[in-house]
């Protein structure tokens, strides 16, 4: 497998360690301010989107920060690793312009394509509560879970 080369893995990790810096500030001062925050946090984002429209970090909910936040962590363990760069799911190497839009993405922009589609498929084709239970029934617990 073919890890990036070093100059774009340091220009990833600047934009990673950036984004890191930003988003931690951003959540101790919610923690930090409580519920008054969120206002100030949504003007920040506005002036923010002006000046940098190439990432649309600032467009995330608060509630999803600490994802994200988990997410540049590890990407920043992949750069060190020289796995950077590459989809969890497929080991493709994952497209520059959408390392360059996301750069803490984990997956490629076919795997992520799936795993939306197969969400939206769990939402519409699952079956209702009740039925699912009565099919849990015919099924007897598998072998393999008895050492
Ligand atoms: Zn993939």
């Amino acid at each position: 497998m073919k890890s990036l080369n070093k100059k774009d893995l340091l220009e990833y990790k600047k934009q990673l360690v950036n984004l890191r810096k930003e988003l931690s500030s951003q959540t101790k001062k919610d923690l930090k301010d409580g519920m008054e925050s969120v206002r100030d946090d949504l003007k920040d984002i506005d002036d923010f989107a002006q000046n940098e429209n190439d990432i649309d970090i600032w467009a995330i909910g608060n509630n999803q920060k600490h994802e994200v936040l988990i997410k540049i962590e590890n990407a920043l363990t992949k750069i060190e690793n020289k796995t950077y760069g590459f989809c969890e799911l497929c080991n493709q190497k994952i497209n520059d312009a959408r390392l360059k839009t996301i750069p803490y993405t984990e997956l490629c922009i076919n795997c992520k394509e799936k795993e939306e589609q197969s969400k939206d498929e769990s939402a519409t084709l699952y079956p209702p509560l009740e039925d699912l239970k009565e099919n849990n029934d015919e099924e007897e617990p598998s072998e393999e879970t008895l050492e």
